[in-house]
C-alpha cells in the first residue's frame, strides 16, 4: 500500500497521459478485431470528435488542478472530511472506503444531478448524442460539463477529506474503467452480469446510452455499481436491444458535427419521448 501511495502522490503528468493514450489504444485494437456492433461509421472521423472533447476535458482539469490539490491538502491539514473523522483503519480499507465515497459524490451524484437539472443536462447531453459508442466515447464531454464535473470532484474531495494520492488513484482507475465500459466489445453475458454486482460492466453502462427514457435515466455509476443498486437506479436491457443515442438528437448532421455539438447547450430545449 505504501508503494501505491508513494507513486500516486507524485504521479508524473506523462504517466497519466500514457495511461489515457495506452488505454484507448488497447481497447481500440480489441474493438477493431472483435467489434460487438458492426457500425457503418468512419471510426477515425468519429474518434476525431471524441478526442477533441477528451483534450478539452484534459485542458479544463489542468487549468483547475491547483484548486483540487489545495482542497485535498486543506482537508489533510485541517483534519476535515469523512475519512478523517472515521476511526483509524487498515490502509487498504481506508483506500477502498475513500474510493467508494469519491465515486459516490464525484461521479454517481454528479451524473444523477446532470440528468435531473435541466440546465446541466444541456451540457451532459453531448455525451449521450453519440450513436456509435466505442472506447473514444468515454471522455466525450462538452467543456461546460468538464467544469461541472470538476466542481463535483472538488466537492467530493472536500466532503470525503481525501488526500491527493487517493484522488490521482481514483482518476487513473476512472479513466481505464470508462474506456472499458464504452468499448465496442462484449464480454460473455454471465461474466458481465457477475461483474455488475461490484463494478460497472460494459453492458451496464451501455443501458445508460439507450436512446429513450427510462433507460437513459439509469445506471449512473462510474466505477462501482453499488450506488445504482442501493438507490434503485439499476436497470437491465438486453445488449441486442440497446440503441445508442438520445431521441432528441438522432440525426448524424447534429451529433456528428463538432461545431453543432459545442452549440447544443445554447440551442432551444427539446423534450424527450418517454418510451420503453
Ligand atoms: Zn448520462
Ligand atoms: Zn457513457
Amino acid at each position: 500500500m505504501n508503494e501505491i501511495i508513494e507513486y500516486f502522490s507524485t504521479i508524473p503528468s506523462a504517466h497519466r497521459a500514457m495511461i489515457l493514450a495506452g488505454g484507448i489504444a488497447f481497447f481500440w485494437l480489441i474493438e477493431s478485431a472483435v467489434p460487438f456492433f458492426k457500425f457503418g461509421y468512419n471510426k477515425w472521423q468519429h474518434a476525431g470528435i471524441n478526442l477533441f472533447f477528451t483534450i478539452t476535458t484534459i485542458i479544463v482539469n489542468f487549468c483547475l488542478a491547483l484548486v483540487l490539490v489545495n482542497t485535498a491538502q486543506w482537508t489533510v491539514d485541517n483534519h476535515f472530511g469523512l475519512l478523517n473523522w472515521l476511526p483509524e483503519m487498515n490502509g487498504w480499507i481506508f483506500a477502498l472506503v475513500g474510493l467508494l465515497l469519491l465515486d459516490f459524490i464525484g461521479a454517481y451524484l454528479a451524473h444523477w444531478v446532470e440528468h435531473k437539472v435541466k440546465f446541466l443536462w444541456r451540457f451532459h447531453l453531448i455525451h449521450h448524442t453519440d450513436t456509435w459508442i466505442d472506447t473514444t466515447s468515454g471522455n466525450r464531454h462538452h467543456p461546460g460539463e468538464s467544469v461541472i464535473r470538476f466542481a463535483f470532484t472538488t466537492l467530493g474531495v472536500l466532503i470525503v477529506g481525501s488526500p491527493m494520492w487517493m484522488v490521482f488513484l481514483y482518476q487513473t482507475l476512472s479513466v481505464v474503467a470508462t474506456q472499458f465500459t464504452h468499448a465496442n466489445i462484449a464480454l460473455p453475458k454471465s461474466l458481465d452480469r457477475i461483474m455488475s454486482y461490484v463494478l460497472v460492466s460494459p453492458d451496464m453502462h451501455k443501458v445508460h446510452h439507450h436512446y429513450v427514457l427510462p433507460y437513459t435515466d439509469s445506471n449512473y455509476g462510474n466505477i462501482f455499481s453499488v450506488w445504482d443498486r442501493l438507490f434503485g437506479t439499476f436497470k437491465v436491457l438486453d445488449r441486442e436491444n440497446v440503441v445508442y443515442g438520445v431521441d432528441t438528437h438522432m440525426k448524424p448532421e447534429e451529433h456528428n458535427n463538432l461545431k453543432n455539438l459545442l452549440l447544443i447547450p445554447f440551442q432551444k430545449k427539446r423534450s424527450p419521448k418517454t418510451d420503453v
